[in-house]
C-alpha cells in the first residue's frame, strides 16, 4: 500500500522502439548539430502541430529566452507571476522589465480585463501563459496586442498537443514556446521548440542557438549554444507516435478525480474549457480552508506522510522571489496570490492506476472537517 508516488513519471517508449530510432546514430557518428534526427523531428511536429514554421531547441527555457532576444524587443514585458521561473527569468534574463498583469480566478490564466491597464509607452510585448494547459484568452489578447502593436509570445510548456476552436495551440500569437522536459505531458528527455508566424524569426532562432553563426565566416548576433541533439530528437520522434494515447490515458485520470472530489465542498477544481481539446497537463485543486476545513499545507503535509507527492505548483509567486528581492510588489497580483497559497497539483501521468487515484482522493476527503 505505502508505495511511494510522485507528482509525476516520464513518458517512455519501449526500449526496443528508442535503441530502433538511435541504431542509425552509429553509423553517422553525427550527434547534434541539426542532424537527420533533428530534421525529422521537425518534420514530424510541423505535421502535429499544424504548423509551418518550428525551430527546436535545448529546452523549453531557451526557447523564450531566445524568442524574446531573436525579437529584439525593449523596455517592458506584460507577463504573471502564476507560471514557473522560466518565463519571468526569460524576460529578466533579456534586460527586459516583466510587469506583472494578475491572473484570472478561473482559468489562472492572464486576467485580460486588467491588461490594457498596465501598457505603457515602455510596453513592447506580452507575455502569457497557458497555465496548467488552460488557454488563455487569445481573442481579447490579440485584439489589445494590435491595438498597441505590442508581440505575444506565449508560454506554450504546458499546452503542447491542445487546440482551440480546432485550430492546433501552436498557431496563436507571434510565437509559441513548448517545453519537452521529461515532466511534461510529452518529453524528449529535455527540449523545446518555438512555432513562430514569421518566417525571419525562424532563420534568427536558428542563428541565435547556434551561437549567432549566420555562416562559415560570419558571426552575426551574441547568441547561446542550444541545440537539440540528436538523442533527444530521437526520444520525442518515439514518444510523438504515441501522443495522443497518453493524453488520453491522463483524460480518464483527470475525470477519475474529478468524479471522487467533485462534490467536495470547499474544494475547487480545474474547470474543463469549452472549445478546448485538452492534454490534460495537471490536476491542480485550490484547498479553501475556511470551507473544506483543512489548509494546503495540512494535506501537502498528509499526502507526503502517505508518500504520495503532490506539488505547490505555483507557490512562490515569480514576483516574490528571493532574487528579485524589493523589485515588485506581490500585493498587485493580489488574485495570484490567493491561488498560490491554496494551490496543489495532484499526481498525473499516463501510467498512473485509477486505485491510487482513489487512495489519493480518500486521504484527502479524511482531511475534511
Ligand atoms: C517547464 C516550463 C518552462 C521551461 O521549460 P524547460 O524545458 O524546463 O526549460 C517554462 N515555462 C513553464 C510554464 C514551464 O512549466
Amino acid at each position: 500500500m505505502n508505495n511511494k508516488i510522485l507528482v509525476t513519471k516520464s513518458s517512455m517508449p519501449e526500449l526496443e522502439e528508442y535503441v530502433d530510432e538511435i541504431s542509425s546514430l552509429w553509423d553517422s557518428c553525427w550527434l547534434t548539430n541539426m542532424g537527420p534526427k533533428h530534421q525529422k523531428f521537425q518534420k514530424k511536429l510541423c505535421e502535429y502541430m499544424e504548423t509551418q514554421n518550428i525551430e527546436l531547441l535545448v529546452n523549453g527555457h531557451m526557447a523564450l529566452e531566445l524568442t524574446l532576444q531573436a525579437m529584439n524587443l525593449q523596455g517592458e514585458v506584460i507577463t504573471t507571476p502564476f507560471t514557473f521561473a522560466s518565463t519571468t527569468h526569460a524576460i529578466v534574463r533579456n534586460g527586459l522589465k516583466p510587469v506583472f498583469c494578475d491572473i484570472d480566478p478561473v482559468t489562472y490564466c492572464m486576467d485580460v480585463n486588467k491588461l490594457e491597464g498596465l501598457i505603457t509607452d515602455s510596453t513592447c510585448a506580452i507575455m502569457p501563459v497557458h497555465v496548467y494547459g488552460n488557454i488563455c484568452n487569445v481573442e481579447e489578447i490579440e485584439r489589445i496586442a494590435q491595438k498597441y502593436e505590442l508581440k505575444v509570445i506565449y508560454d506554450a510548456a504546458h499546452s503542447f498537443g491542445e487546440k482551440y476552436k480546432g485550430k492546433s495551440i501552436a498557431q496563436f500569437g507571434d510565437a509559441s514556446c513548448f517545453s519537452f522536459h521529461a515532466t511534461k505531458v510529452f518529453n524528449s528527455i529535455e527540449g523545446g521548440a518555438v512555432c513562430f508566424k514569421d518566417g525571419v524569426l525562424g532563420e534568427k532562432l536558428y542563428d541565435l542557438k547556434n551561437f549567432g553563426i549566420h555562416g562559415p565566416e560570419e558571426v552575426a548576433e551574441v547568441g547561446a549554444n542550444a541545440k537539440m541533439n540528436e538523442f533527444c530528437a530521437a526520444m520525442g520522434i518515439c514518444n510523438l507516435r504515441h501522443i495522443e494515447e497518453e493524453i488520453e490515458k491522463r483524460r480518464i485520470i483527470v475525470e477519475r478525480y474529478r468524479e471522487k472530489l467533485d462534490s467536495i465542498e470547499g474544494l475547487i477544481l480545474n474547470i474543463n474549457q469549452k472549445e478546448v481539446k485538452s492534454n490534460y497537463a495537471y490536476f491542480p485543486v485550490i484547498f479553501e480552508e475556511k470551507i473544506f476545513g483543512a489548509s494546503r499545507e495540512e494535506i501537502f503535509k498528509k499526502l507526503a506522510q502517505n508518500g504520495i507527492g503532490a506539488r505547490k505548483y505555483f507557490y512562490p509567486l515569480t514576483n516574490t522571489f528571493e532574487c528579485f528581492h524589493g523589485s515588485y510588489n506581490v500585493m498587485e497580483t493580489p488574485v495570484a496570490l490567493h491561488i498560490s497559497k491554496r494551490v496543489l497539483t495532484l499526481p498525473l501521468f499516463a501510467e498512473l492506476d485509477l486505485k491510487e487515484v482513489d487512495r489519493i482522493c480518500d486521504i484527502i476527503i479524511e482531511c475534511k472537517c
